[in-house]
């Protein structure tokens, strides 16, 4: 089966009673067994059926099992948020004593559970620039057990090779995850570039309509059984079936929104890099991107997301999106429609600016989520954002 046909068919559930064409909601907390020893035997492993929702439901594993097929890997389990997979993650393959080396520029709510969360139970932390191979190698330690990278990085979409960062990660025993929440397993399938497990925000381009905050974590049996259990199933960040049977009907059409996502982006990306108010474009596709050609070799193509910097800084970039008519002011990506954000004003206004500069988020940055509305209108928005500024 080719991809697009998986996002649709693999692993669907087959509705024998009634004959249900679309998977049915399975929206109950339990399941009724037959008498005791079926009881038993589920509980024993010896029968797989169903027990009770946070253990295992149908449509949280039709999504588990249609991702895992999407990354070409083993094994995928559904959680209730993006946070709750980069979590349980964390906390399924680590435990006091060791340590983990992390990319340096990670989704905010990772570094929270990094720096408030893991680090509390005695699991010591590094970040550590990992493009700078050296400095990466020289940042294992003897109790390093996990690697992680996010690809490509917020704000300025830094990519990581992930080929590269996962053999470094092996020859020290030790284990690579990747958030591959801006990419999805459309554009880029970092199992089959060496890495051991993948997480994901599905309420970003996944479930694709904004209307679901969700999470996924798929890769190797060995990783992914101990993750569910004892972690999953007891810290409890299940999904909830409606949530799952929801994402399922917005990935049948993630081949569709991502083609349209990537042309979109690409389209606005050369755009803004010839507008003169526009100091820099931050656009894996285009040619000025300083890693294009890692991004030609890794990905399938480059994308949503697009950050610029504008000559006009704090003010520039508070003018361009308070005149915005479609695209709307938000934060979250993924989504069909068009989101923007300007970090220096809206979510890291509260962060120090010296802080906030080591971060790479400048006064004039402005972060944009391609939507897949029609191109001209998308532009002619900005167009008319530009006329204030
Ligand atoms: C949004 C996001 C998360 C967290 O996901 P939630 O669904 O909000 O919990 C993690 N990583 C990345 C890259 C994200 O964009």
């Amino acid at each position: 089966m080719k991809f697009n046909t998986k996002t649709i068919h693999f692993g669907e559930v087959r509705d024998k009673q009634f004959g249900a064409h679309i998977t049915p909601i399975y929206q109950t907390s339990t399941f009724i067994f037959d008498d005791c020893a079926q009881g038993g035997d589920r509980f024993a492993g010896r029968d797989d059926g169903y027990k009770y929702t946070r253990l295992g439901n149908p449509n949280t594993h039709e999504i588990a099992r249609r991702m895992a097929a999407l990354d070409e890997t083993d094994m995928g389990l559904y959680t209730s948020t993006g946070m709750s997979a980069v979590s349980t993650a964390l906390l399924g393959l680590m435990k006091s004593g060791d340590h983990l080396i992390s990319s340096d520029c990670i989704y905010g709510g990772t570094v929270g559970v990094i720096d408030k969360v893991i680090t509390s139970y005695g699991i010591e932390a590094d970040y550590v620039k990992v493009n700078d191979y050296e400095l990466f190698r020289k940042a294992f330690k003897t109790n390093t057990k996990v690697v992680y990278i996010e690809t490509p990085a917020n704000p300025t979409l830094e990519l990581i090779d992930i080929k590269k960062v996962a053999e470094i990660t092996h020859e020290n025993g030790a284990v690579l995850i990747v958030d591959n929440t801006f990419l999805t397993p459309y554009l880029q399938r970092p199992m089959t570039l060496g890495a051991d497990v993948a997480v994901y925000s599905v309420t970003k381009y996944i479930n694709g309509h904004g209307d679901v905050v969700g999470g996924v974590i798929t890769g190797k049996k060995e990783y992914i059984n101990k993750i569910n259990n004892p972690y999953l199933v007891n810290l409890g960040g299940t999904g909830s079936p409606f949530d799952a049977w929801l994402v399922s009907r917005g990935l049948k059409t993630l081949g569709l929104r991502m083609d349209r996502h990537c042309s979109n982006a690409m389209a606005v990306a050369k755009y803004l890099e010839a507008n003169p108010k526009v100091a820099v474009v931050y656009y894996p596709g285009l040619e000025s991107f300083p890693q294009h050609e890692l991004a030609k070799k890794q990905m399938d193509d480059f994308g949503g997301m697009i950050a610029f910097e504008l000559k006009g800084g704090f003010e520039a970039g508070e003018k361009l999106l308070n005149n915005l008519k479609i695209i709307s002011l938000a934060v979250s990506l993924g989504g069909v429609d068009s989101l923007i954000q300007h970090p220096a004003s809206m979510t890291h206004a509260a962060v120090p600016k010296e802080e906030r500069l080591k971060g790479g988020i400048t006064d004039g940055l402005v972060r944009l989520s391609v939507g897949i509305e029609d191109l001209e209108d998308i532009i002619e928005d900005i167009e008319k954002g530009f006329a204030k500024v």
